[in-house]
């Protein structure tokens, strides 16, 4: 077996439009190509003593062991290592269920397809599936210490992947609310909902945050002070940067016991508490003063250690920190007790799992040595014995919800503290002996006020209730009622898409408000080009959802992207079918126009249930598609009487149609007029059926979305098939002797849709034909046929990049179709472009018009406005 190719899908896909996240493998059975599961010698017992836990998969047969029943009675090595990839996944800790596998037009190569969780481990997952799979077949097993290796492998890929806690909470709940998410490329930053809704966080972190608050907090004494200020319980205390000014300032806060910490700490770090002699409170000056150069002595408070987290003014969480600890048993001495508790799979290394690993430090040393302890004590049974003087779990501390606990009065003295302070997510460090009574009854303090407060105590406490934390942050960000998306067109269809796509954004550029949208010629936001190229695939759309400036999303959505990685957006509101024609057939394996129009419906699939599907009634691929899609449907057409518009109409639909010189709206039993076609120029005065025909798509996908006739009307009137607007689109240039016609058409539809027009010319036509090499020869030949069709003289050229044929056979396709249709037809070839257009130009007779399709548009019109500056320059002298 071999991998031919690997592929990641991260949205609505060809396999599937709920389950984003899939790996496309296409696999070479090679020499098992017509070997099923129950025909290799031991196989079958050999893939089920390794994987026993295959049992579990239910596949086609709906039962346990259906899988296994489906290998016994003979089935691919596709389907095994489907199977297989999923299951390695599953006892990695990733449980995924879904799979598919059929085979290609290619014998023996088939695609295999199946779930993952994180990218790198489904990639993973998939190699190994094949090397496990071809080991059993060729030794009739797999090696135990190769698949341990494998999920170890699997399970790292994971943790590498994981997102941290706190964020993971937030991106959980934004989920389960719907609310899309990414990860932008730097600082962890994750971006919630879409375009000019959106928000952002960083960790706890949002931007909501402001820069006042977070660096208040983070100076340590001066948010002491305010908090003093406003009566608020704190401890007592002062800054110190000399050694020297210790017995002063111990004096003036009234003595011991007392506190020595770094000015700018966190994370415990440097802390000393309860020092009760000179001797210490020096040892510790020292310790916090490697950390930072002034230090604060404060008042010890005795008591336990209490988080409370406020959310946009709220107490919605309380949570108990026990310092590192162990538990005596009678028989283990501290080291081992230390070593069992950090067994627990629970915890990690610093902040990455639920609780943190213990480690003897010198704080443990100096606390075990207070106690007359070392490593080796054995402790009494349920004798507690701390390893750590302060709480943080990041140092092995425990937690414990307490938010049930919390008294009222306390309540109102955080909320109060985290206004002062000015954050909207905070962490309130408070020392109290008591969390149910009054502090200022029971001697409690705020010790500190933390900005970007870490989640998993409240999320993942060790005792007591998990509170979802991330659910108040969320109402915050996006208060019930606040959409976090922004309004999504997006436009498929063989050919069109690029000038329904532009079309459709200068009608909603009507609206006044800022529109994004991807064509195949660059990404634009309002008037300007952001990067140009071919981007019509999910990373050009995930710019424009990204982007905070973006109140409407219009996205050409193509072919090839789909294919490649899926949508790059979960949902649109009006997904557009243009029209599915014959065009890159064999790629991707893709072979068929069902396969194809299969693929392109995925876009109308994506569509919400409130949303639209608008689909071309006179195409019967596109108008089948209302069968598959949630959405509602609009249908347009190029004829009122069309059976579909009329029975959809009657049942009270929606839809555009062509009807006595009028684009209109029908909606039930009314009709919208737009306008007249003869005033919309890309329809070269309603000469271009198939530009009619787009505009009517683009009306009524606005029209669904709500956008006013008015608006719309406005922009159809003014969008012009100029070289500005639509470049490479029907750019018809007069040079007074005679026309040129610019336009991209490259499949047999769009010569079709061209050739109506062209037949309409009353003077000689002149073809520029070719045809990108990487289509089929049938197609080339079909290119040729239709050029002889509908012209009277043609110039065959290539495109510059041949696209893997040697140069001149894609001409000698085209040839071929044009002898094919007609002997007599005139014909010249000339590979270079550039060569033919001039060629063309330069032999043109008057009233003829020369249609040029280019590979190069840019090009190709500077050529136009260099011949007509010659031909002006001919004429005045
Ligand atoms: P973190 O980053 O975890 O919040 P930190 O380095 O910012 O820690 P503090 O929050 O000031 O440090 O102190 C850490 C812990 O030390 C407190 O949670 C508390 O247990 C203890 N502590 C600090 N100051 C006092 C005090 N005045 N009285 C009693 N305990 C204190
Ligand atoms: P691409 O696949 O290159 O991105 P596209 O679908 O974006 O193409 P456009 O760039 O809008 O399509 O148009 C390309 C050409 O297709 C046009 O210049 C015209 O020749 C032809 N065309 C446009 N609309 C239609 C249509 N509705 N039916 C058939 N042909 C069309
Ligand atoms: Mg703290
Ligand atoms: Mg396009």
């Amino acid at each position: 077996m071999k991998i031919l190719k690997l592929q990641t899908l991260r949205g609505p896909n060809y396999w599937s439009i709920r389950r984003h996240k899939l790996i496309v493998m296409r696999l070479d059975l090679e020499e098992v190509a017509n070997t099923p599961s129950n025909q290799i010698p031991g196989f079958v017992d050999g893939l089920v003593r390794v994987l026993p836990s295959l049992y579990n998969h239910f596949c086609s047969l709906g039962h346990e062991g259906g899988f296994l029943t489906r290998l016994r009675e003979g089935t691919y090595l596709g389907h095994v290592v489907e199977h297989v990839a999923l299951e390695l996944q599953e006892l990695a800790g990733m449980p995924v269920g879904f799979g598919r596998t059929r085979e290609t037009s290619t014998p023996g190569v088939y695609q295999v397809v199946y779930e993952y969780q994180v990218e790198e481990a489904g990639r993973y997952a998939g190699r190994a599936a094949v090397r496990l799979c071809q080991s059993i077949i060729d030794t009739g097993t797999y090696p135990q210490r190769e698949l341990d290796q494998d999920l170890a492998d699997l399970r790292e890929l994971k943790a590498k992947a994981s997102l941290g806690p706190s964020t993971e909470a937030i991106v959980r709940e934004a989920e389960a609310r719907n609310i899309p998410w990414f990860e932008l490329s730097s600082r962890s930053i994750i971006q919630l909902g879409y375009g000019a809704r959106s928000h952002r966080m960083q960790a706890t972190l949002s931007d909501r945050s402001g820069i006042l608050a977070v660096e208040l907090a983070g100076d340590k004494e001066g948010a002491k002070r305010l908090l003093q200020d406003a009566g608020i319980p704190v401890p007592k205390g002062t800054v110190v940067r000399y050694m020297e000014d210790l017995p002063e300032a111990i004096e003036d806060i009234g003595g011991y016991p007392i506190v020595i910490k770094p000015l700018n700490g966190n994370h415990g770090r440097g802390i000393t508490i309860d020092i009760n002699s000179l001797e210490e409170a020096e040892e510790a000056f020292e310790i916090a003063s490697s950390v930072s150069k002034s230090v604060i002595v404060e008042r010890y408070h005795a008591g336990r250690d209490f988080r409370v987290l406020v959310v946009n003014g709220k107490v919605v969480a309380v949570a108990e920190r026990v310092p590192a600890h162990v538990i005596g048993d009678g028989r283990s001495t501290i080291e081992e007790l230390i070593e069992k508790t950090n067994q627990d799979p629970q915890r990690g290394d610093g902040h990455d799992n639920i609780l943190t690993r213990i480690e003897v430090n010198h704080d443990t040393w100096t606390l075990l040595e207070k106690q007359g302890y070392t490593l080796n004590t054995v402790l009494q049974p349920g004798e507690i014995c701390y390893l750590r003087a302060t709480a943080n779990l990041s140092t092995g501390g425990i937690a414990v919800d307490r938010t049930d606990e919390i008294h009222p009065e306390n309540v109102w003295i955080c909320q109060r503290a985290a206004r002062i302070i000015g954050l909207d997510i905070a962490g309130i460090d408070v020392v109290s002996p008591d969390i149910s009574q009054p502090l200022p009854k029971v001697g409690g303090v705020i010790v500190e006020v933390n900005a970007a407060p870490g989640f998993r105590m409240h999320t993942n406490p060790s005792q007591g209730i998990a509170r979802n934390v991330a659910e108040p942050v969320l109402n915050m960000l996006f208060p019930p009622g606040t959409p976090c998306r922004i309004p999504i067109f997006a436009i498929t269809g063989t050919n069109g898409k690029t000038t329904t796509t532009r079309l459709l954004a200068h009608i909603c550029k009507q609206t006044g408000q800022t529109v994004g949208y991807t064509t195949t010629d660059g990404i634009y936001i309002g008037d300007y080009l952001v990067e140009k190229g071919d981007t019509t695939g999910p990373q050009s759309a995930q710019l424009i959802l990204q982007d905070p400036t973006v109140e409407i999303a219009v996205l050409e959505t193509a072919r090839g992207g789909i294919l490649r990685s899926g949508l790059g957006f979960d949902h649109c509101d009006v997904g557009v079918v243009l029209n599915v024609q014959a065009d890159h057939l064999g790629l991707g394996d893709i072979d068929t126009v069902e396969q194809l129009a299969d693929l392109k419906a995925v876009v109308v699939e994506s569509a919400w249930p409130n949303g639209y599907a608008v689909l071309n009634a006179d195409d019967p691929l596109v108008a089948g598609m209302a069968r598959q899609v949630k959405a509602q449907v609009a249908y347009f057409s190029m004829n009122p009487h069309n059976p579909i518009i009329r029975q959809h109409i009657q049942q009270g639909g929606l839809a555009a149609v062509y009807e006595n010189g009028y684009l209109s709206i029908l909606k039930g039993d009314w009709t919208l007029r737009i306008e007249q076609a003869e005033n919309v120029p890309i329809t070269l005065g309603g000469r271009a059926g198939f530009m009619i025909a787009n505009a009517l798509a683009a009306s009524l996908a606005a029209f669904a979305q709500g956008i006013s006739i008015e608006h719309i009307r406005a922009a159809l009137t003014t969008f012009r098939t100029s070289v500005e607007q639509t470049p490479g689109r029907m750019n018809l240039f007069d040079l007074g002797q005679f026309s040129v016609l610019v336009d991209y058409a490259h499949n047999p539809a769009g010569y079709e849709a061209i050739g109506e027009f062209v037949q309409k010319w009353p003077g000689q036509r002149i073809g520029v034909v070719g045809g990108p090499g990487d289509r089929r020869d049938q197609d080339l030949e079909q290119l040729g046929e239709l050029s002889a069709k509908i012209f009277d003289w043609i110039i065959i050229k290539e495109d510059d990049d041949t696209r893997g044929r040697p140069r001149g056979d894609a001409a000698y396709w085209i040839e071929r179709g044009v002898h094919h249709h007609s002997v007599q037809r005139q014909y010249d070839i000339i590979h270079d472009e550039v060569a033919a257009i001039q060629f063309a130009l330069d032999r043109a007779p008057q009233g003829s018009l020369v249609v040029i399709f280019p590979a190069e548009v840019s090009r190709t019109i500077q050529l136009i406005h260099q011949h007509h500056q010659r031909l002006k320059g001919e004429t005045s002298n």
